[in-house]
């Protein structure tokens, strides 16, 4: 079971229990992108399962009237073991999903799978005209340039500052050089999107920033946050603007809660603190 220690950054871990976080969330004006947790196959099985797992999913949420969506990652539905299996399994769930009207984003994971995703993404942005989403990084010094080629394909295209910890060579490290990066994709992003701009991040500034886009630019937009993470924000924006919450769930639930605790102090002590009071 999910100790209640957990459950600030996970929604559960079954299906049903992601569900009826995604209806709480819902209610309190904010649409819910559900992650079933695991990454890195090796081998086709779990790839497979993961992917029927998402297919299940896909028509538990067409059979209610959540605002809910999907995210999936490129690893878990096989990349490892080949872009093949990769594209196969990517696929079933994108057809499943089109076929309910369901929306899916990819989410993005190391440099050097950059390419295999975004390619991926466009033959199913032109399939299904618009009816996926992918994630890039502002860190990745390609980015800029991804994006003119994103601009003139239907889907939506979530931009976050980037998780992974790619070589100087092809990445920014800086801090300050990943936030110049990333208002400036912003920026282009507002002049040249006209399906919407997605704006992964919990940062004041650049949420700030996104609205006064909107305002000059015209540009719809939506902000996506992780679960338990400013949800007291995520709920004052939704009175004026389109929120979505990612929320992982599932059983491999141990890894990612350590990644939320150990990025942020705030995080740790929560951590501590609910420890302590049993
Ligand atoms: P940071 O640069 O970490 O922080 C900037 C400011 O934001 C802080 O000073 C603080 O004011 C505020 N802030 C940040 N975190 C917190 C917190 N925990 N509590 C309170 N305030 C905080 N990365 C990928 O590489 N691939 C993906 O597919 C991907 N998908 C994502 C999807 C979503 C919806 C989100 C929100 C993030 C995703 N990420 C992904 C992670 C992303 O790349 C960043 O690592 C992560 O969001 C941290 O950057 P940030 O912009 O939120 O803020």
């Amino acid at each position: 079971m999910l100790p209640p220690i957990a459950s600030r950054f996970v929604a559960g871990e079954t299906a049903p229990a992601a569900l009826e976080h995604a209806r709480e969330t819902n209610e309190r004006g904010v649409g819910v992108i559900l992650n079933l947790l695991g990454e890195h196959y090796d081998e086709r099985e779990p790839a497979d399962a993961d992917a029927a797992a998402y297919c299940e999913l896909v028509d538990d949420i067409a059979g209610t009237d959540l605002r809910a969506r999907i995210s999936v990652k490129p690893s878990q539905l096989g990349l490892d073991v080949g872009e093949e299996v990769f594209r196969e399994n990517l696929a079933r769930v994108v057809e499943r999903a089109d076929e309910h009207g369901v929306f899916v984003w990819m989410d993005m994971e190391d440099h050097t799978t950059t390419d295999a995703t975004l390619d991926a993404f466009e033959h199913h942005a032109r399939e299904t005209g618009g009816g996926v989403g992918v994630c890039v990084q502002a860190n990745l010094r390609r980015t800029r340039e991804d994006l003119e080629r994103l601009a003139d394909l239907p889907g939506k295209v979530r931009l976050v500052k980037g998780a992974y910890d790619p070589p100087e060579a092809v990445a920014y490290r800086e801090k300050p050089r990943v936030n110049e990066a990333y208002r400036d994709c912003l920026e282009y992003m507002f002049e040249a999107f006209d399906d919407g701009v997605a704006v992964g991040s919990h940062d004041p500034e650049m949420v700030a920033l996104a609205e006064r886009l909107h305002d000059e630019h015209g540009t719809p937009y939506e902000v996506q946050m992780l679960m338990g993470v400013r949800e007291d924000a995520q709920f004052d924006l939704a009175d004026e603007r389109e929120v979505w919450q990612y929320a992982p769930y599932g059983s491999k639930w141990l890894s990612y809660f350590y990644r939320r605790v150990l990025e942020r102090k705030e995080n740790l002590a929560f951590a501590l603190r609910a420890v302590a009071s049993g």
